[in-house]
């Protein structure tokens, strides 16, 4: 895979060239690395963690200085070793510093030839792309910060635990792409097609004391790890917080077990939340018409909930396409949330209701909008302790919504395309609308752009295709197994049209 991109650093070129060659500097402007063994001056090794989604992970780094020519070039090789996870990277790297702005500034441009094998070797290119211009963008943050104050480095107070070249931030794109928790889509798919996904280890048993700990294994793979029921919010909370990275949530075990099964996530100790079923499994309606759905509320609950079926119905008919029967009957909508692949159906759809997340964690409670929720691929705003414990929606009333899922194989397929719209007409013309698209992007995404275009206008057919080809046009697509960016583009343009034209039908504007 070749990566390629280019940044502007605010200082002149000589001074950025030195700077960069300063590993205590260069390590300043990046996070999770220590550990640095200078070898000789060409050769350097360290610890790079990283925090994927909610998985952090360690890579024993490998870099040699192949070529460095002042001011203007460095080249260097890099192996990384991830700790827990079978495969490896090699990768060629070369950064050219060129003058800019009557030499005033500087653009840095990068290219990176990267080979991975083994189970690294089956990530997309649209997962690493996404973390290489996310990482990009820190970078390129904290060094503009240091350039503009040149006494203080860009985190003095970290800086003696980091070390390196002026090529950790390559690596670290790479780390962080390799170590997505569905690096392994295609095994995932191999895995279903083989109908090799086991019942999740289970450790509820009726007379198990609280906060008790039992072996688990899963049963065709060899993972060894602690099962432990917690039977309040904080006692969840506390034992999530204690552990580190490589204690999660189980909630329903579907998405953990494809990724336990597929080797990306190796736990140590699983927090069984089924333990709080009761209050967190309950669909209810406020005075007010407000709606709560908890986190534990099955999906297959979702889809039967006569209650949704008559106040937010989007939700309900969206579930009857989400997988199977199986998975449904076992998934907990905290999960759904919290898992965090875009490929999912429900995020969008309580999106657009106008969904906020309720979270509990160490330091108390706050609830976030759905649509904030995500930071990326598989990366929520989720921190270390936090769960979510509930969902809550405004009153519905006034509002349409609907759920258009675009799937490329079985109609119960992963979608390659989802768009949500929720719409509210006000005296004929289009009073309120929110759009949501997931699946095609790598995060749910808002279409502001578009809800700005349509509100406060009659709807007609015009401006239904009119917000369809903005809506294509406008926004940032991915490949992955579903299809290529473009292709998305074409499904984001006739889909975004079809959702909105529904409320064309449906008698209410004038
Ligand atoms: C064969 C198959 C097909 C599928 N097809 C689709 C599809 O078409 N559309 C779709 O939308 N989904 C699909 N899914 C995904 C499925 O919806 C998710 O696996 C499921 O929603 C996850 O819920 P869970 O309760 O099983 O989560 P778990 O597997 O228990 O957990 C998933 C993640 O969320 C975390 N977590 C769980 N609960 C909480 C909580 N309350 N707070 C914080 N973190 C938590 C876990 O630690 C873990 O990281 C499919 C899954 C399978 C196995």
């Amino acid at each position: 895979v070749k990566f390629e991109g280019r940044f502007r650093i605010p200082a002149p070129r000589a001074e950025v060239f030195e700077k960069l060659n300063d590993p205590h500097f260069f390590a300043s402007c990046l996070e999770g690395v220590s550990d640095l063994k200078e070898i000789d001056e060409n050769n350097f090794k360290a610890t790079l963690e990283t925090r994927i989604a909610y998985i952090k992970f360690s890579f024993a780094v490998a870099v040699t200085l192949v070529e460095r020519i002042a001011p203007e070039r460095i080249v260097a090789r890099i192996d990384g070793q991830p700790l827990g996870t079978v495969g490896r990277l090699t990768s060629f790297a070369e950064a050219n510093l060129i003058e800019a702005e009557d030499g005033r500034e500087t653009d840095i441009v990068y290219v990176m030839d990267v080979a991975m094998t083994g189970k690294l070797g089956s990530l997309g290119q649209p997962v690493m792309k996404s973390k290489a211009r996310e990482m990009e963008q820190g970078f390129v943050r904290n060094a503009s910060k240091a350039f503009a104050a040149p006494d203080k480095p860009a985190a003095a107070d970290q800086a003696e635990d980091y070390s390196e070249t002026g090529l950790l931030a390559a690596i670290r794109r790479f780390v962080a792409a390799i170590t997505s928790p569905l690096a392994s889509r295609r095994s995932e798919e191999a895995a279903q097609q083989a109908a090799l996904i086991p019942q999740p280890p289970r450790s509820r048993e009726p007379n198990m004391p609280v906060g008790a700990v039992r072996r688990g294994a899963a049963a065709r793979t060899s993972l060894d790890f602690d099962m432990v029921t917690a039977r309040t919010v904080e006692e969840a909370v506390h034992l999530l917080a204690e552990g580190g990275p490589s204690v999660r949530a189980f909630s329903g075990g579907t998405g953990l077990m494809l990724m336990m099964k597929t080797g990306v996530f190796k736990p140590t100790r699983l927090v069984d939340l089924t333990g709080l079923e009761g209050e967190l499994s309950e669909v209810r309606m406020a005075a007010d018409g407000s709606l709560y759905i908890g986190a534990l509320t099955r999906l297959a609950d979702l889809g039967r909930s006569p209650l949704l079926l008559e106040q937010a119905p989007a939700i309900p008919l969206a579930m009857p396409r989400l997988s199977n029967v199986r998975v449904r009957n076992a998934a907990r909508v905290g999960g759904a949330l919290a898992h965090g692949d875009p490929h999912m159906d429900l995020p969008p759809v309580l999106a657009v209701l106008g969904g906020r997340v309720e979270i509990a964690g160490p330091t108390g409670n706050r609830q976030v909008p759905l649509d904030e929720f995500y930071l990326g691929y598989y990366t929520t705003v989720l921190g270390e302790g936090e769960l979510i414990t509930g969902v809550h929606l405004p009153s519905q009333a006034g509002w349409q919504s609907i759920y258009r899922k675009t799937t490329i194989r079985t109609y119960d397929d992963w979608p390659a395309l989802g768009v949500a719209a929720s719409l509210r007409f006000d005296d004929g013309l289009v009073g309120d609308l929110r759009l949501a698209v997931s699946a095609a992007t790598e995060k749910l995404t808002r279409l502001d752009a578009i809800e700005a275009l349509v509100r406060g206008n009659k709807l007609s057919a015009e401006l239904c295709r009119e917000a369809g080809r903005q809506a294509g046009k406008g926004l940032e697509t991915t490949t992955d197994i579903h299809g290529s960016a473009g292709y998305k583009k074409v499904l984001v343009e006739a889909e975004v049209t079809a959702a909105l034209e529904t409320f064309l039908s449906t008698g209410q504007a004038k």
